[in-house]
């Protein structure tokens, strides 16, 4: 049986493998085919897409999109067959970026005004030159003695309703799902598993965003049992969905999980590509 991964992260993101090492690794792995789907932005697409070899994998662009999750926090989308170029969607990544650039300072801020000796700078230095989040103002109040654990750290100022607390500006199902359609991608919903609902209630949730556009669900992912998996396959086809599935490899940054193999057990059969492509083609 051949095999494909359509879930993947590069160092345009927050994975450890360069866009074009992930495309030789996939054809290393001797998958049919892989998508390079890096969070909120397309920057890898081109040295990704570059590194295509005749008799490889088939080389899908893609990308992972944060939106809001009905009841608060996040969900992610996959887009699958995104055209990077395509303004809209430029445009809306850029917008996101820049949410979350603009984020920092104003967590900083807060915690300045609660009495914390804190600059962005410090939590800048803490992330050491990667995207900069909530573990590493954490990790600041840490070294300062402000608190005597992360734990305390999330506790007392940077979880969900605590005064540090900032919400992240994302972009609703709704615009996502416009964006990657707009961009001539496919819609699906990543790791459904994840998201630990009651099948009742993510069955319902799937046909919301049905109505609003998805076209596919990641059955197949590196932390779905298989009775999840089943109950996956199962719900795609009763909703009249597309399946999708991949690893979401991150190199060493997720240490446990393989290209086109997750924990050892995952696989993603070629066969679903005709289901994706049939729908891709059907957006015309
Ligand atoms: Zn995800
Ligand atoms: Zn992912």
């Amino acid at each position: 049986m051949k095999l494909i991964d359509l879930h993947t992260h590069s160092t345009a993101s927050d994975g450890t493998l360069p866009p074009a090492q992930v495309a030789e690794a996939a054809a290393q792995a001797g998958l049919a085919a892989v998508a390079l789907t890096d969070h909120d932005t397309t920057e890898g697409l081109a040295e990704f897409r570059a590194a295509a070899t005749p008799g490889g994998p088939e080389l899908v662009p893609g990308v992972e999109l944060s939106v809001d999750r009905p009841g608060g926090g996040s969900m992610h989308l996959v887009g699958l067959w995104v055209d990077p170029a395509e303004p809209c969607l430029a445009q809306g990544l850029e917008r996101v970026q820049t949410a979350r650039v603009e984020r920092n300072p104003k967590i900083v801020a807060r915690l300045q005004e609660l009495g914390v000796d804190i600059t962005l700078d410090e939590v800048v230095a803490a992330a050491g030159g990667g995207q900069v989040g909530r573990p590493h103002f954490a990790q600041v109040l840490v070294d300062k003695g402000v608190v005597a654990g992360p734990g305390e750290a999330f506790g007392r100022f940077l979880k969900r309703g605590a005064p540090a607390y900032m919400e992240k500006e994302r972009l609703t199902p709704g615009q996502a799902m416009e964006l990657i359609r707009g961009a001539g991608g496919v819609s699906v919903l990543a790791h459904p598993g994840l998201l630990e609902l009651h099948p009742a209630v993510l069955e319902q949730l799937v046909k919301d965003l049905k109505d609003q556009g998805l076209m596919g669900l990641e059955a197949y992912y590196s932390e779905h049992n298989p009775s999840q998996e089943r109950r996956l396959l199962d719900m795609a086809a009763r909703l009249d969905l597309v399946v999708s599935g991949g690893s979401d490899f991150h190199g060493h940054n997720k240490p446990g999980i393989r290209l086109g193999a997750g924990q050892g057990t995952l696989r993603v059969p070629a066969t679903i590509l005709t289901g994706l492509k049939q729908a891709r083609d059907a957006l015309g």
